[in-house]
């Protein structure tokens, strides 16, 4: 809190659409009157020792108020420096990436009764970035898993199942196959659930979950889906779809003192400077962001200005079958609050 009242909050606006759908989230704070004063800071990669590293400015400020926003960071495919977001996560030890999925009225999809939270294991897994060649033409990658990374998310998964009100943690794994890496996973999950005696726990493989995920999401109501890295990152965006895609989905990076709330999508190139981005996905992080400050009434009447606006309709963006624009839509949830 500042010596205004205030919560100054670290923003990072980002690439490609990362400005437009910002603009939307400030303009409806400030029109919601939520106590926040947003800290903008550059994240333009730096070259430092032969490391890409962020700009120190940057570091300090979400260090200081240990709480951000960010819009999307374009990641050169292949070669070149090492992925922004995957820096930050790192930087910060962002361990766990919270996702839920919640089917929105208004927006007509085969389902209308999503309702999934998912949590990615954030660090290792896949994402270790541990590969090299070892003779030409042969690569190896190598899928990282330790029991202190995998007891931190899943207990995390637990605490967050309690908070949010769901009965049931699962963990999402590859056992069968993956016998050590996922084995322990599974394994640590196993005995992190017997400290929670009033949440159900059990696992389901990767491939049935999502062969029953979209057969029908109905029975995932009531459960936080916990998995390793990769599987998390593709499950996401799967259950992303059955709510009608990635304008829609907000996430938070969970870390032991730092959160950054960010949207699920990229910076979307093709579209942007054109005020054709859907800002939901950012505002709906946004109001993760207000309630895990406590701010939880804030973002109630944020939230459901934004529902509103949805449900209604008339004044919605291209990607959901609308014609608004950026702002168009920004200013009809304005009207709403
Ligand atoms: P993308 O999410 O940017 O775009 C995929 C498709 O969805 C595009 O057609 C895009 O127009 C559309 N889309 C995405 N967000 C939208 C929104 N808010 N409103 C309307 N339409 C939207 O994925 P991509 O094209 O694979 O990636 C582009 C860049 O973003 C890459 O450099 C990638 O590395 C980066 N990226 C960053 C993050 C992040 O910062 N967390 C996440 C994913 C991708």
């Amino acid at each position: 809190k500042n010596p205004n009242g205030n919560y100054t909050v670290t923003l990072i606006e980002g690439d490609g659409i990362g400005p437009e759908i910002s603009q939307s989230v400030k303009d409806i704070f400030k029109a919601a009157q939520a106590p926040i004063e947003w800290e903008p800071v550059d994240v333009t990669p730096q070259l430092k020792d032969g490391k890409t590293v962020i700009p120190d400015e940057a570091i300090e400020s979400v260090k200081r108020n240990l709480i951000a926003l960010k819009g999307p960071l374009a990641t050169p495919i292949g070669k070149g420096h090492v992925s922004l977001n995957l820096t930050l996560r790192r930087t910060f030890n962002l361990f766990a990436n919270v996702r839920p999925c919640k089917s929105i009225q208004g927006y007509k999809t085969p389902y209308d009764n999503v309702d999934t939270v998912l949590i990615r294991e954030n660090t290792e897994g896949e994402y270790s970035g541990i590969e090299h060649v070892v003779v030409p033409g042969v690569v190896q990658s190598i899928k990282l898993i330790t029991r202190r990374a995998s007891e931190r998310v899943l207990r995390y998964a637990f605490q967050y199942a309690e908070q949010v009100g769901k009965q049931k943690v699962r963990v999402v794994h590859k056992a069968t196959i993956m016998k050590m890496s996922d084995g322990l996973f599974l394994g640590t999950a196993r005995k992190v659930a017997q400290e929670f005696p009033g949440i159900e726990f059990d696992a389901e493989l990767l491939d049935n979950a999502c062969l029953k995920i979209t057969t029908d999401p109905a029975p995932y109501a009531d459960k936080v889906l916990v998995m390793p890295n990769l599987y998390g990152d593709i499950l996401s965006d799967m259950c992303a779809g059955l709510i009608g895609g990635l304008g829609l989905t907000p996430s938070a990076n969970i870390g032991e003192e730092v959160a950054i709330m960010e949207a699920v999508h990229g910076s979307a190139p093709d579209i942007a400077g054109k005020g054709l981005a859907n800002p939901t996905a950012l505002l709906l992080s946004s109001i993760m962001m207000l309630r895990y400050m406590g701010l939880g009434s804030h973002a109630s009447k944020i939230e459901k200005a934004i529902f509103d606006t949805l449900a209604e309709g008339k004044t919605i963006t291209r990607d959901l079958g609308g014609k608004a624009s950026t702002s168009e839509y920004a200013d009809a949830i304005i009207t709403r609050l």
